[in-house]
């Protein structure tokens, strides 16, 4: 086999602009030109390297290729390159070819398969639900691995009589494990290595000789392999680094803020330069660390650094979006779920993705969300179908067609797998959106994942479309994906993906006592005495500890420049540095000034004071008086809710939310005050009412026939509707009964609507409820469930401003205000609160002077207050006026939903000073 080279680089070049392990950079030249140069002579010299990892192997044949390059060469021999794992596979099968050795080598989700129908007939608690019985399944496989590489005469039964417990059981699931190995002749990849050592031994064939390259540690068992392959050796390590460092810094966060900043300014100053970063926290503090060295990215620019270990395929957009429409064929999706599906264009084309959007949209404002949504419920809302896009619903239902076809059944994952690709090609799955590279690659990933499920069926087994869907979720979950390496400068790895590498400069994070050496749980399932005897991962500190020693040497020989670092202080405890490093690197410093992450990152923003306004064109705006009780909130709320339309984005709940309790209780007040033939009027008819109760429970029944929203009903208990109906007849009953106790009135109406044109701006309102007086006044009213005071209506900047607006504006002329209250229908807090002329005369006869309805009586001053204060919000609503300005800062903000448009939160400062000041004036009733 030869590979045929197309470009043709100079070496050092090439080696710049591959990979680590290619020995790049001036350091790489004077440094690991040594180990290079004598795994290319070996190479060269017919002999095979084995190395610990894919990773490392991939980084070495890319730089053989890259020298062959340089050399001028055209073609040449594919170098003899394997990782550990390959190695002992491809010998294994060629061997076991020879002899006429038909057994099935399982893949890693095949033997889980074994283990877990393994655990299943256990019948403990442990092994009763699904996820607990995988991952015992998967602690076992792994017990089984340990055992294999660090203790084999424990494979055999009789070694193992005198475990006790868990291990005892576990022991009994390896008996299982072998039987039904031995019957059904299938292999386990972690014997693969014991098969092969007598294979071996009685093979005397000649054999290349290897040289081990990037192994940390050899194990036992890999070190009888070698001795029986024949001539074997390690690559010679690379001499020690010439500078160290070690830096304290005060936490984790300024540790990782100078670490990035290091690598910027590093790359600065050599562009060309190979940086590795390495730490513990790859895959835990994998956002942290992104934002960390983004931050200090130019804006637009790709950024400079990959990390070297991949995160679940589950997680990777394409894969995930082909499971949930696989998933909705003949499930529910979480309301996140499906917003996430349509939003990621792979679920329809560009118009249909806009419209499916529009649609949930369309659904959340009228308050028809739901938690979870089936395809049928979706499909069957009378508003979705009237905005569905024409030819997805077509498609999405000819693809849960094919499943129903099948679906009944129990198939072979095989069937199920072939089945896969069919339903996604009729739902119309990625059809037209261009794929990224990285999606491209994503996809190719994901049909390997299926091919894996789909080889579930090696032992004659079948399955539930469920089970098998619920199988590709796992195997998704556990298999890595990270897309082709794009040669970024910045690397960062773990501290064992780090073997093979080389840089120009090593900055090593998390040096601290209690992480470095990495310490851990002895297995569960094995004996602890056994484990010690083996030597197993953290078995022993003094284990922990050569290990940790052993990459910390190689970490000092791949750069010229090695940094280790700590943060003094974590979540919960201070922190003293690593005793492994301080010997090599002596005693930790103060980051150096210059590593000292500003405290604001540079902002990449230009910002001015922009005072333009765009006035708004007379005519209406949508949102009736909440409009003015925006503009007086936050100018910029009332700017975009009432011109841009933006509206915030509640999540579903799986019960009632708040708002809608409140809808019910508003309809019910309304049902039982809108007069003949089924409501009353007056106070005389509700003194009247001879049966209050049975009153009320008709018009409770009524209203929630009418106006329970759909979701609830269909997702909820009759129980939890029956509580709901008698909550509601309860408190309509305790509010009727304060009622009860009030002077005489009429209501006038209920559901008022008035149409409002100030200045220009046409408002449409609705109030809640209008009474006329004993005095002939009027008395408007607000139903509130929740806590609320008048005080929110004191000028200059109301906190609410439909009560002021309506008395002020929208009664008839020969109306006289008699007040204007909110009714505080709250269990146990029934009151009416707010500004009346009155109270004693026209509301509750004899009430007391200390009431503070007495105590705050409506004036004509608050009346001339409120309006002047309602025409400047408008004159500001229509001059433009949209500044960020919450009337008080945190609270005003913490009840809106526009914080990631008008970005408060990147300015907070501002308006802290604003917000003592106002809280020492505030005084609710
Ligand atoms: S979050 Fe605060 S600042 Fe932003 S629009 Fe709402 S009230 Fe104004």
């Amino acid at each position: 086999m030869y590979y045929w080279a197309i470009h043709f680089l100079p070496v050092w070049d090439f080696l710049r602009r591959t990979a680590y392990n290619a020995g790049m950079g001036d350091f790489i030249e004077a440094q690991a030109a040594k180990s290079t140069s004598q795994i290319d002579q070996w190479l060269l010299g017919g002999g095979r390297v084995v190395t610990a990892s894919e990773r490392a192997s991939r980084a070495l044949v890319s730089a053989f290729h890259g020298a062959r390059q340089a050399e001028g060469l055209t073609a040449w021999p594919v170098p003899n390159v394997q990782d550990w794992k390959s190695f002992a596979r491809a010998s294994w099968e060629e061997r076991a070819a020879e002899q006429g050795d038909g057994r099935l080598l399982l893949n890693t989700a095949q033997e889980e398969a074994l283990w877990v129908e393994i655990a299943a007939q256990d019948r403990s608690l442990a092994t009763l639900l699904e996820g607990p019985r995988h991952r015992l399944a998967s602690l076992a496989m792994e017990a089984h691995q340990l055992l294999c590489s660090y203790a084999p005469r424990f494979l055999a039964k009789t070694g193992r009589s005198a475990w006790q417990q868990d291990a005892a059981a576990f022991s009994g699931w390896l008996t299982a494990f072998d039987e039904t190995c031995n019957s059904a002749n299938l292999l386990s990849p972690s014997r693969l290595p014991l098969e092969l050592i007598p294979m071996l031994e009685l093979d005397s064939s000649q054999r290349p000789p290897l040289l081990l390259a990037g192994f940390d540690r050899i194990l036992p068992l890999q070190r009888r392999l070698f001795d029986a392959w024949g001539s074997w050796q390690e690559a010679a390590p690379a001499s020690a680094t010439a500078e160290v460092h070690f830096h304290a810094a005060p936490d984790a966060q300024t540790e990782l803020a100078a670490c990035a900043l290091w690598a910027r300014r590093r790359l600065a100053l050599t562009p060309n330069a190979r940086l590795l970063i390495v730490t513990q926290e790859a895959s835990a503090c994998r956002g942290e660390i992104e934002r960390a060295f983004l931050r200090l990215a130019d804006p637009g620019a790709a950024p400079l650094f990959e990390f070297s270990l991949g995160i679940p395929l589950i997680q990777v957009a394409p894969a995930h979006a082909a499971q949930l429409v696989l998933r909705w064929l003949s499930a529910p999706l979480l309301e996140d779920e499906l917003d996430w599906l349509l939003s990621t264009g792979l679920a329809a084309n560009t118009d249909e993705t806009a419209a499916l959007q529009a649609t949930m949209r369309a659904l959340r404002q009228r308050g028809m969300e739901r938690t979870q949504w089936t395809l049928d419920a979706f499909l069957g809302q009378h508003l979705a179908s009237a905005m569905l896009p024409a030819a997805w619903v077509p498609r999405i239902l000819q693809a849960r067609r094919l499943l129903q076809a099948t679906a009944h059944r129990r198939q072979t994952p095989l069937e199920w797998a072939e089945l896969v690709p069919e339903l996604l090609d009729a739902a119309g799955f990625a059809h037209t959106r261009p794929l990224s590279s990285a999606e491209f690659q994503a996809i190719h990933r994901w049909q390997q994942a299926l091919e894996t499920c789909g080889s579930l069926g090696f032992d004659g087994r079948r399955m539930s479309w469920t089970e098998f869907v619920s199988q590709l979720d796992r195997t998704l979950n556990e298999t890595l994906f990270a897309p082709e390496s794009r040669d970024a400068p910045i690397q960062i790895a773990g501290p064992a993906e780090s073997a093979g590498l080389t840089a120009d400069a090593v900055w090593f994070l998390g040096a601290n006592e209690d992480s470095w050496p990495a310490n851990g749980p002895l297995h569960p399932l094995l004996p602890p005495d056994v484990q010690r005897e083996a030597e197993m991962p953290h078995a022993a500190p003094q284990l922990d500890w050569d290990l940790a020693q052993a990459i910390t040497n190689r970490l000092l020989a791949s750069a010229p420049e090695v940094h280790f670092s700590f943060g003094r202080q974590t979540a919960d405890a201070e922190t003293r540095p690593s005793r492994l490093v301080v010997p090599f690197a002596g005693p930790p410093e103060p980051l150096p000034a210059e590593l000292s992450a500003p405290d604001t990152p540079t902002p990449q923003t230009e910002t001015f004071e922009d005072f333009s306004r765009v006035p708004f064109p007379a005519g209406k705006a949508e949102g009736g008086s909440s409009v003015l009780t925006s503009q007086s909130q936050c100018p910029f709320k009332a700017f975009a809710t009432a011109r841009l339309a933006a509206r915030g984005w509640n999540p579903a709940e799986s019960g009632l939310t708040p708002s809608q309790r409140g809808q019910l209780l508003h309809a019910v007040l309304h049902s039982v005050w809108a007069g003949p033939p089924d409501g009353i009027r007056t106070s005389d008819e509700l003194q009247d009412l001879t049966d209050r109760k049975s009153f009320i429970a008709r018009h409770v029944e009524t209203v929630l026939q009418k106006e329970m929203p759909r979701a609830a009903r269909e997702q909820m208990p009759r129980r939890y509707l029956e509580l709901e109906e008698k909550r509601l007849i309860r408190l309509v009953g305790e509010w009727l009964e304060y009622e009860a106790a009030r002077a005489p009135f009429t209501v006038a109406g209920t559901e008022v609507d008035r149409n409002l044109d100030l200045a220009g701006l046409a408002l449409k309102l609705r109030l809640d409820r209008v009474d006329r007086l004993n005095d002939e006044s009027m008395l408007v009213i607000d139903y509130k469930s929740g806590n609320v005071t008048p005080s929110s209506w004191d000028p200059p900047r109301p906190d609410d401003v439909q009560l002021p607006l309506y008395a002020g504006f929208a009664l008839d002329d020969e109306e006289l205000l008699g007040g204007l209250v909110f009714a505080k229908v709250r269990t146990g807090e029934l009151a009416f609160a707010g500004r009346v002329g009155d109270a004693a005369a026209t509301l509750f006869p004899g009430l007391p002077k200390n009431n503070a309805l007495m105590k705050n009586p409506l004036t004509a001053e608050m009346l001339l207050d409120w309006r002047d204060c309602i025409q400047q919000l408008t004159d500001d609503f229509l001059a433009g006026k949209a500044e960020v300005d919450p009337r008080e800062y945190p609270k005003t903000c913490e009840r809106c939903d526009l914080q990631s448009l008008c970005r408060i939160q990147e300015h907070p400062t501002q308006f802290e000073d604003e917000d003592e000041s106002e809280n020492g004036e505030a005084a609710d009733e």
